[in-house]
């Protein structure tokens, strides 16, 4: 029992050495806070409260966590400011929210996307997602393109930060295809259209050549005797070729020869005997007989003192007042007179005087 006593005495003593009570304070006191309240971290983001966390290795974890983790056609996830933290204690009741302030964190993320561009001629088209959809689309379109179609495909990588600019790949695949179709029409109508101007090009130059050999041939034939037809008019009077066909021009206006004395005043015209002779104008007769070396002659007067003679005829198929038209046959070709052939000795005079019928005729 005095034991006891003894003990209990040194233990009293213990008690109230006031070091050790003291420490035991301190001891409850933080028993009282660790039960009542616990310790966490202050989250802020430029300077903005966010939140608490109780552990701040764990939130960088999972910011870094969300960093890496780039799908589809995320390139980069940039935080550009991270977040302060702040020891604090707060009531145990108090909830961290770890979740949320990821969240509002992940909200400050800059993202950048990467897509794949598919270009035709150098201009982007669409854009996939990935590298092998752009070469999938290049290695099914890009071939057997006809040389010369305007259809050149290439791929280049982007990077936006705005969401969402792909397509999948069939859709691209028929944008694509729609440009190919459109462009190789293009070239095939163009290259129509060439053919077509060559075409009328070498037309043209045909027809140039056989009119150019067509003229040559006229040429050679107006030479060689004379053309048919008529040209020119006398005193306003139309002139037309009086045998209706080519001939040949044996002696022509004021030639002399041995056979005559004087100047020529006419164009001998050498054709078969007993060809038509037809006026060269309208007019009347006002001769038709035989005239000495001139043979048989028909003279008309187509007014406007324009006469036309017509000598060395075989006949004479009309009279003396008669009205005749460049449908009359008024005789036929003969040799009469002072001839060495058949030939239409043909003059024309003006008020009586002599003019060379090549001005209007052949
Ligand atoms: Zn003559």
């Amino acid at each position: 029992m005095f034991i006891l006593k003894g003990k209990l005495l040194r233990f009293t003593k213990d008690i109230i050495n006031p070091v050790k009570i003291i420490l035991l304070s301190i001891l409850f006191l933080v028993l009282v806070i660790l039960i009542k309240y616990k310790p966490v971290y202050l989250v802020t983001l430029s300077g903005e409260t966010l939140g608490y966390v109780t552990e701040k290795s764990e939130l960088d974890n999972k910011i870094n966590e969300y960093i890496n983790t780039k799908e589809g056609t995320v390139a980069l996830i940039d935080i550009e400011v991270m977040p302060e933290y702040t020891l604090d204690l707060v009531s145990r009741n108090e909830e961290t929210k770890e979740n949320e302030i990821l969240e509002e964190i992940e909200k400050t993320a800059v993202i950048t996307y990467r897509t794949y561009g598919v270009s035709v001629n150098g201009e982007i088209k669409t854009e996939v997602d990935t590298e092998a959809e752009a070469l999938d689309i290049i290695n099914n379109l890009g071939q057997d393109v006809e040389e010369g179609v305007d259809f050149e495909l290439g791929y280049t990588e982007i990077y936006t930060t705005e969401e969402n600019t792909s397509v999948p790949e069939d859709k691209a695949l028929e944008v694509v295809s729609e440009i190919k179709t459109a462009k190789v029409t293009e070239y095939e109508e163009e290259q129509a259209r060439i053919a077509a101007e060559k075409a009328a090009a070498e037309a043209a130059a045909r027809e140039a050549a056989r009119k150019a050999a067509e003229a040559k041939k006229s040429t050679a034939v107006a030479t060689s005797s004379a053309s048919y037809g008529s040209h020119g008019s006398v005193n306003g009077i139309a002139i037309s070729n009086p045998l209706k066909t080519s001939p040949l021009i044996t002696s022509r206006f004021g030639e002399r020869s041995s056979s005559r004395s004087s100047s020529h005043t006419g164009l001998d015209l050498a054709v078969s005997l007993g060809t038509s002779i037809y006026p060269i104008a309208s007019g009347t007769v006002v001769t038709a007989s035989y005239q000495g070396s001139y043979g048989n002659m028909i003279v008309i007067d187509h007014g406007n003192g324009v006469q036309s003679y017509y000598a060395h005829c075989n006949s004479i198929n009309v009279s003396v007042g008669e009205s005749v038209t460049t449908d009359t046959v008024i005789g036929t070709v003969g040799s009469t007179g002072n001839s060495t052939g058949p030939h239409l000795h043909l003059e024309i005079r003006i008020n009586g005087v002599a003019y060379n019928p090549q001005n209007y005729l052949y």
